[in-house]
């Protein structure tokens, strides 16, 4: 291992950054430092779900993620219920999701990543820091400079930027935008609704014990969970997107336009109240799903990239937080091993690009049979029984101390 230390940047402190920072913090031979381009850290959106796989991959990559989890108010969920939301058999129970293993958590975002910076030192923190360019300066170090004029010197950079991140670019080089996100082809619309309220819209039947419910049917899908100690609750309608814009990823949501949405669900027990809910917001839009269908590589000599900036997925399957925690797992234990930055980021790339893929496929391809229009799968309630229970299984059977030890002989090849 060298004298000094290697300095590394981390752009973009969300989930992805600051899980990362935590797993190389302690590491004695690396020093970083995470730059966010926002004012302050903070997450949008209400809650993310970590399953019994993502705790373990966490657990792995942070000693103290059981504390970590414990301060942000984490709260074990029932299993996830799917029942069949339109058509003659509306009602019927498809499975219970989650039920093996350690239960799933719902975690509120913004606390997620307030404990996951409260471990870290106060002066590796840097707000108002948006990257504007990444270029070769002298004698190997690499020349960081943000659009408010400072600069920075650093012996490697990740990037946690996000879906339309600009690590991403540079990683990919000469035709960054052949591999940009794009639509996947379903939109959606989220409000959170008090627990009261939505179970005397909804129906008190799905609200006898903590659980998520998700209905699943002709082109659509609405989901319902509870989050914050009972008292909201988070309603979803999504809907398969046939035309969407390149350029605008939102559209507005009205009465008369979720009527023809959900035409073939009116009858059934779910759909018009789930309207009235999702309606009963400011300015309700759908939002437009992307994706990266396909990314060449995930380093670029001593720059990489992880979470969405790697491998944006869309939400089906529910594993974008638990793929960028994987992330953080897997340079941590490469970094521990070795002080090659350009050799720890080649096998960073070459064991993590074909498992993110995969999920990315398998959630697209998910999203395509919930929505009733998977193939050979349409809108048959054994089918859907059929098709999907084993669709978790390609996440949830991962070996992690297997995908380490790949990581390493990755590692031996790339020194
Ligand atoms: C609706 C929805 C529900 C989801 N639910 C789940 C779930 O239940 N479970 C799960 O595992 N995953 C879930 N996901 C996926 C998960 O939320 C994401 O995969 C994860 O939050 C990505 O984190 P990130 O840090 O990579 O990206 P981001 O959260 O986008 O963070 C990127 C950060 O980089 C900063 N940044 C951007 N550009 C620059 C720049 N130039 N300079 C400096 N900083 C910059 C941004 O301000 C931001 O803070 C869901 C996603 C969606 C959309």
């Amino acid at each position: 291992m060298q004298n000094s230390s290697i300095r590394i940047a981390i752009i973009g402190g969300g989930l992805a950054g600051a899980t990362l920072a935590n797993a190389l913090i302690h590491i004695p031979h690396v020093d970083i430092n995470v730059y966010e381009s926002a004012p302050e850290f903070s997450e949008r959106g209400a809650a993310v779900v970590l399953t019994s796989t993502a705790q373990r991959s966490l657990a792995r990559a942070i000693p103290s993620a059981r504390d970590i989890l414990s301060k942000a108010g984490a709260v074990p969920m029932n299993s996830s219920r799917l029942l069949v939301g339109s058509g003659p058999e509306a009602g019927a129970v498809i499975l219970d999701l989650g039920q093996n293993g350690d239960p799933n958590l719902v975690i509120h975002r913004a606390s997620l990543l307030r404990e996951l910076l409260s471990t870290l030192p106060k002066d590796v923190l840097h707000a108002s820091k948006r990257l504007a360019s990444i270029a070769p300066g002298k004698h190997g170090v690499i020349q960081v400079a943000f659009e408010d004029g400072s600069e920075g010197q650093f012996d490697a950079v990740i990037g946690a930027d996000g879906i339309f991140g600009n690590v991403r670019k540079h990683v990919l080089g000469d035709n960054p935008e052949a591999y940009s996100a794009s639509p996947a082809g379903f939109w959606d619309s989220r409000n959170l609704v008090p627990y009261e309220k939505a179970k005397a819209v909804l129906g008190e039947e799905y609200f006898a014990i903590d659980r998520q419910f998700g209905w699943v049917g002709d082109n659509a899908f609405i989901m319902h969970d509870i989050l914050e100690n009972r008292t909201m609750v988070q309603c979803i309608i999504s809907a398969v997107e046939n035309n969407p814009s390149k350029t605008d990823r939102k559209h507005p949501l009205t009465r008369e336009s979720l009527n023809q949405t959900l035409g073939s669900w009116l009858d059934g027990p779910i759909a018009k109240g789930m309207i009235d809910l999702i309606l009963d917001q400011e300015d309700p839009h759908g939002y437009s799903q992307w994706d990266h269908k396909s990314t060449p590589t995930y380093a670029n000599g001593p720059v990489c990239i992880v979470g969405d900036a790697a491998h944006a997925m869309t939400p089906w399957q529910g594993f974008g937080a638990g793929m960028a925690i994987e992330d953080a797992m897997i340079l941590g234990f490469l970094f521990r091993n070795s002080d090659k930055v350009d050799a720890v980021f080649k096998a960073f790339d070459e064991v993590r690009r074909p498992r993110c893929e995969q999920i990315i496929h398998s959630s697209r391809g998910t999203g395509d049979i919930i929505c009733g229009v998977g193939k050979e799968v349409g809108l048959n309630l054994d089918k859907f029984r059929e098709s999907l229970a084993p669709r978790w299984h390609i996440i949830d059977a991962i070996d992690y101390e297997a995908h380490e030890q790949e990581a390493l002989s990755k590692l031996r090849l790339a020194s």
